[in-house]
């Protein structure tokens, strides 16, 4: 992936993670403290003192992180819109703008038009992958270009090197939420990104059981300035979330490699069933975005969506008849799961303009035996 140095398993696996220097335990304890003894009054004794600020967990995450991006800071947060918000409270201040997929996760365009333009901050939605839209839409104002590839649900494919040179032209940065990818299949710093965004309740975390976010930027000063209202807002990861999250970035890349190759075969099964008029995959190669994606992409992920021809009431009606794929929000976890969008995880976007098809369902395709994956799929369908 065009990067020197130890290889991406290496990193996740040692990268921040020395073997604790009291006891030599291999696994980077769970610092459960909040405080920390000091030499005396304004003295440190560990470098740390309080751990909204640092905790060492934290910090070995933190560390591991940058290194699975090959950036130079890692930054924990309590969720993925934590840290979307400490990302763009710190970037825009009020009157500036961004510029925002037309396609944007819920969350994230529920953060930016509801809270964030209370605070004056204005955004343009606009279709990643046409960079004369891009172009068009950015002001003077614009300090970032709010990339996310692939996207949620609809697997929309941006050029992150391409709008990199878009956005710097403009005099604006580049973030890229890479939570789809993960840093196993992309590196979206190595592309010219300014900042990566993650759910690390994602792929990264990868078993369902926990919450979190993480930034990562290439760009030191903007890490001191993200490591200010981290500490200042205060929506860190705890000690035990951190830990969970380090846990599961040492395994991403055989998990990634599995929900890819279980994910190929769920769309070869969709792609031929009667009952299905559409999948959405970057692998596929009618899909506008495939070019782009296998130049930018190690492979093309574990998410998939697609809609069907009975429309919204067989797409509802399928999402509850599966048994292996759980009905649930989320994705990225070990797990199969199915949801309905438009009803689900972006009912936040209804009546906007990033509003879903109402025929549309999304798969989180796990890493469970492939044909049992199959056979509930054609239970469903059927
Ligand atoms: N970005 C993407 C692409 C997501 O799918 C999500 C959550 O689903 C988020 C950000 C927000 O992350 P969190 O739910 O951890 O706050």
């Amino acid at each position: 992936m065009g990067t020197d140095g130890p290889g991406f398993e290496t990193l996740a696996i040692h990268a921040g993670q020395e073997p604790d220097p009291l006891t030599g335990s291999v696994v980077v304890p769970i610092y459960a403290t909040s405080t920390y003894k000091q030499d005396g009054v304004g003295g440190l004794r560990s470098g740390y003192e309080y751990s909204r600020s640092a905790n060492p967990t934290r910090a070995a995450l933190e560390s591991a992180l940058a290194a699975a991006e090959h950036g130079v800071r890692g930054l924990a947060f309590a969720s993925g819109l934590a840290a979307e918000d400490c990302l763009l409270r710190t970037i825009c201040k009020p009157g500036d703008h961004v510029v925002i997929p037309d396609d944007a996760y819920g969350g994230t365009f529920r953060l930016i038009a509801r809270v964030l333009t209370q605070w004056g901050v204005e955004y343009t939605p606009a279709p990643l992958g046409d960079l004369g839209a891009v172009r068009a839409a950015l002001r003077p104002t614009t300090r970032a270009v709010w990339c996310e590839t692939p996207t949620n649900p609809l697997l929309g494919v941006a050029d992150i090197a391409a709008l990199a040179e878009v956005a710097h032209g403009a005099g604006a940065r580049l973030v890229v939420d890479n939570t789809f990818a993960s840093p196993y299949l992309q590196q979206p710093l190595a592309l010219g990104a300014d900042v990566v965004v993650h759910s690390t309740t994602k792929y990264l975390g990868g078993h369902s059981d926990v919450v979190g976010g993480a930034l990562v930027t290439s760009d030191a000063e903007l890490g001191d300035e993200l490591a200010f209202l981290q500490n200042a807002a205060g929506a860190v990861a705890g000690p035990f979330d951190a830990w969970l999250v380090l846990r599961g970035l040492k395994t991403l890349g055989v998990r990634m490699d599995r929900h890819c190759s279980n994910a190929q075969r769920v769309v070869e099964f969709l792609a031929d069933h009667p009952a299905v008029a559409q999948v959405l995959y970057p692998g596929l190669p009618e899909h506008p975005g495939h070019a782009v994606a296998a130049r930018q992409m190690r492979a093309f992920g574990g998410m998939v969506s697609f809609r069907l021809r009975g429309g919204e009431e067989a797409a509802v009606k399928t999402c509850g008849l599966t048994s292996v794929f759980t009905l649930g929000e989320s994705l990225g976890g070990v797990e199969s799961l199915i949801e309905h969008p438009a009803r689900m995880t972006h009912s936040s976007v209804a009546g906007s303009a990033l509003e879903v098809p109402a025929d549309l369902v999304r798969l989180s395709v796990g890493i469970e035996t492939v044909d049992d994956l199959l056979a509930d799929l054609s239970g469903a369908l059927a």
